[in-house]
């Protein structure tokens, strides 16, 4: 039926590719890509050949309205080139652009990276904060570590193979030698998790920096020691003289 389907497609074991991702591929009119060469080689995986429409970061503005007007009589798939849509990648204005036209909303969930990551960095999973990815230049990245030093959560970051190392300096700096994860071309042949200190796991990839993508996990601040019972004293002190 018409609207719009949000497809997660596999972040590199085509075997995760849900029966619910590949039915609506099949049938959907159009499908909404980021790039076409990498959608038609899942197509292509699945025996199914549909109508693609490029929608990426650099046109999505100009493609957006056809989109949502095929959504009233047509069932429009979005998908992206690995993973989740919408996370790290297009779609979130679509979403918006199709719910304010009043369109079907239906979601097919299925691989993320951010999640698979989490689930094996040996970290808490109970809090987190998904980064996505730093700004590239010093100055940007150490402000935006600054931006995430105080808050109680695991943080998820995704990095590029090349700046691993520079990265991981940065966070042991903004955010202290906290536990870290480094996950690494998950669901493919060289799937690897390397748990450790920030300021370990820099050095190691200082020297190798690896190929393929990559999501960096950092524990949450350690614990505040408690507050001394001086300090206690003090602040309740503190606090009387502003009683009326
Ligand atoms: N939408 C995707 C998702 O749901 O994970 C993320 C898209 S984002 C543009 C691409 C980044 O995701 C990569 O640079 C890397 O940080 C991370 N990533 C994607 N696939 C991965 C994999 N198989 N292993 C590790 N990280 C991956």
């Amino acid at each position: 039926s018409p609207g719009l389907y949000i497809v997660a497609t596999p972040i590199g074991n085509l075997g995760d590719l849900s029966p619910r991702a590949v039915e609506i591929l099949s049938h959907a009119d159009v499908i909404a890509v980021e790039d076409s060469r990498v959608t038609a080689k899942l197509l292509h995986h699945i025996g199914v050949k549909r109508p693609m429409i490029p929608y990426h970061d650099h046109n999505a503005d100009g493609m957006r309205p056809g989109l949502v007007a095929r959504m009233g009589t047509e069932a429009v798939a979005l998908v992206s080139d690995a993973g989740t849509p919408l996370i790290s990648d297009p779609g979130y204005k679509l979403v918006r652009d199709a719910r304010a036209a009043g369109h079907s909303i239906v979601t097919i969930p299925g691989p993320c990276a951010a999640i698979a990551a989490l689930t094996l960095s040996a970290l808490p999973t109970d809090r987190f904060l998904f980064a996505g990815f730093l700004p590239p230049k010093e100055k940007a990245r150490a402000d935006a570590i600054a931006e995430v030093a105080g808050i109680r959560a695991t943080l998820v970051f995704y990095e590029s193979g090349p700046r691993l190392g520079a990265m991981l300096a940065a966070l042991a700096a903004g955010l202290g030698n906290r536990d870290a994860a480094v996950a690494r071309e998950i669901t493919k042949r060289f799937e690897e998790a390397v748990t450790g200190p920030l300021e370990t796991l820099a050095a190691r990839y200082a020297v190798a920096p690896p190929r393929g993508e990559i999501v960096v996990i950092v524990a949450p601040p350690g614990e505040a020691p408690p507050p001394s019972t001086e300090d206690a004293e003090a602040a309740l002190a503190e606090a009387l003289t502003r009683l009326p």
